[in-house]
């Protein structure tokens, strides 16, 4: 859906930056939602407050009178992809500080959006890539590791300082009161207590470590405890382990990727695991039984008299147990046949009499030869 910025601010696509501006003005204080309680006038507000950014950005207008508004949604992307030419995003849109360009800085903004550096804020999620053994990984493991990051002072608890009172400035609220003179008038609005950041308390004492933000950057070791069947790709979230918050906001996630190490006998595909077992021709013959090491210890399994090379023997339930869906995987018996290299004189007359014996009597055999004549 285009819109159409010119009528938004009642000028017409000749204005020159001077009418376009005035126009803005003019709009802005009549639609201003602290000013205008109507329904829809905040919305009428923000887009005046589009129609605005666009238009007074030289690059933007030419932009826009090329291709629209279109050019501007989904982060510029609305015009075949048209990124380059200074297409910028709507969520990004800062309509305060718009205001505050045209009407100067005594302008009052949305009142919960000023004095915004002293409200709470969440911690970073710190992410960090953990190398394990396939076993580490199959069965789960306890992992120490020392990571430095944000963190809660620990000499004051995060608190920030000592002997916690009631704050003076907005009575233990958090909020106090501003009235501002601006265009529109007197105006009242909310803001966060500059004096305690909106927590309400402030310290006799401030803490020497933190200088009072209660937070320091530090090496901390942290336990991690990794579920059965982690793998590559797979990743743990870990809530409010990460970075500590400020002013009272939450910490951030602890994420933790996985390099799974290759073994020796394993090969995991998903929660399968396949393992290559080594036979010889006379055990694949004749059949034969082998002692197979899965992951919970030595299992019996049969080879049947005629088995093929790379035939898959299933160990249902032998594999590893998915962290997601709880279901265990199967393990995989792979029989390789090794055909000898080091005879004995005895072997190699014992080979000669098979070769003279009809081992040719094969299905496979008879199979090729058949097509091998069509050729
Ligand atoms: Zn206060
Ligand atoms: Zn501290």
């Amino acid at each position: 859906m285009s819109k159409d910025y010119y009528e938004t601010l009642g000028v017409n696509k000749n204005a020159s930056d001077e009418e376009i501006k005035r126009a803005f003005r003019k709009l802005a204080k009549q639609y201003h939602p602290d000013l205008n309680k109507e329904p829809g006038a905040a919305e009428k507000f923000k887009e005046i407050g589009e129609a605005y950014a666009v238009l007074s950005d030289p690059n933007k207008r030419k932009t826009y009178d090329q291709f629209g508004s279109a050019a501007f949604e989904n982060g510029g992307q609305g015009a075949g992809g048209a990124s380059g030419f200074g297409g910028f995003d709507f969520s990004d849109f800062d309509l305060d500080s718009i205001l505050r360009d045209v009407f100067g800085s005594g302008f009052a903004g949305f009142g919960s959006r000023r004095g915004s550096s002293s409200r709470s804020k969440r911690g970073s999620d710190v992410r960090i890539v953990l190398r394990l053994t396939f076993e580490e990984a199959a069965f789960g493991c306890e992992k120490k590791v020392d990571i430095t990051m944000d963190d809660a002072c620990p000499r004051c608890d995060g608190k920030g300082g000592f002997n916690e009172k009631t704050c003076s400035t907005c009575g233990g609220r958090g909020i106090v009161l501003e009235r501002v003179q601006s265009l529109f008038g007197m105006m009242q609005t909310q803001k966060t207590c500059p004096d305690c950041h909106g927590t309400g308390k402030t310290f006799g004492e401030t803490c020497p470590d933190c200088n009072g933000s209660g937070i320091v950057s530090r090496k901390k070791t942290m336990t991690i405890k990794i579920p059965e069947g982690v793998d590559n790709g797979f990743q743990l979230r870990l809530a409010n382990r990460g970075e500590a918050g400020r002013n009272g906001g939450e910490a951030g996630d602890l994420l933790v990727d996985f390099d799974i190490m290759d073994h020796p006998l394993y090969e995991r595909q998903g929660n399968d695991i396949y393992m290559e077992y080594p036979i010889n021709v006379a055990q694949a013959a004749l059949g034969c039984e082998i002692d197979v090491p899965t992951l919970t210890g030595i299992e019996r399994v049969e080879i049947k008299a005629g088995t093929q090379n790379y035939e898959k023997i299933k160990l249902r339930g032998k594999g590893i147990k998915s962290p997601n869906s709880l279901m265990r995987g199967n393990m995989y018996v792979v029989v390789n046949i090794i055909t000898p290299t080091k005879l004995s004189r005895k072997q190699k007359a014992l080979f000669e009499e098979l070769l003279d014996s009809d081992l040719d009597d094969e299905q496979a055999f008879k199979e090729f030869k058949k097509a091998c004549k069509k050729i």
